[in-house]
């Protein structure tokens, strides 16, 4: 299949299962892609997802890029989905430490240039897992940015030449919490202290009362997003 073809593939998908339920649209791309992975963030958006998955495909592979600077509390959700699942995560790593970095970048890269950071620990390490599938499903909503607010369920992605699956794409914050409460499912409790999304602990901070969700992210920099989506 030629990239237009691909393209207009997921174009027809997308309207098909614009109104699906998101484990329709699960079941649907790991029956027809079973090449397929989930990037996990250990967000509440994604820990809704591991368990969809728990629950449709639970053989499906699931990764995280272990950037090397999460907060302890996403760790410790990470052991406890292990545990409570009883399943494994791909742990993807960054090509160099965090020592290396320094010694080749300067101290504190995610200050003086966090893009070359994210390029380093998070989109180098996604492009050499992704270039290992045919699809991947990922945790994104429309309503968590502008960048985001035209991800459809179904899209080929150009950036890293695979299907893409967004299958909780219209819901919002409110429908991830009533589904963790309804589901019992495990979350990182750093969402309980005004951390509504969670990436480096270099990079991420508490939000306060009436600001943007995403406000904690990269504070003080024009930057919104890791590189990792469109
Ligand atoms: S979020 Fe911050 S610390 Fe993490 S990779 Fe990006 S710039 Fe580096």
């Amino acid at each position: 299949m030629n990239l237009l073809e691909k393209e207009n593939l997921a174009r027809t998908k997308a309207e098909e299962l614009e109104n699906a339920s998101p484990e329709d649209i699960i079941r649907y791309a790991v029956e027809t892609f079973p090449n397929i992975t989930f990037a996990c963030s250990f967000g509440a958006e994604d820990v809704v997802l591991v368990d969809m998955l728990q629950k449709v495909s639970p053989s499906t592979d699931v990764f995280y890029l272990d950037t090397d600077f999460h907060f302890k509390e996403t760790y410790e959700t990470r052991d406890l989905m292990k545990e409570k699942y009883n399943m494994d995560f791909v742990r993807v790593s960054p090509k160099i430490t965090p020592e290396e970095q320094a010694a080749q970048h300067g101290e504190e890269l995610w200050k003086s240039d966090p893009n070359a950071c994210c390029n380093i620990r998070k989109v180098e390490p996604l492009t050499r897992i992704l270039s290992k599938y045919d699809a991947w499903i990922t945790g994104i909503r429309r309503d968590q940015a502008p960048t985001r607010a035209n991800a459809k369920k179904v899209e080929y992605d150009t950036k890293f030449g695979l299907m893409k699956f967004n299958p909780i794409a219209h819901w919002t914050s409110e429908d991830v919490w009533d589904y963790i409460r309804a589901n019992n499912v495990v979350y990182n409790p750093l969402h309980d202290q005004n951390y509504p999304s969670i990436g480096c602990e270099h990079c991420t901070r508490q939000v306060m009362p009436g600001e943007d969700p995403r406000a904690g992210r990269w504070s003080g920099n024009d930057k919104t997003e890791c590189g990792l989506h469109k």
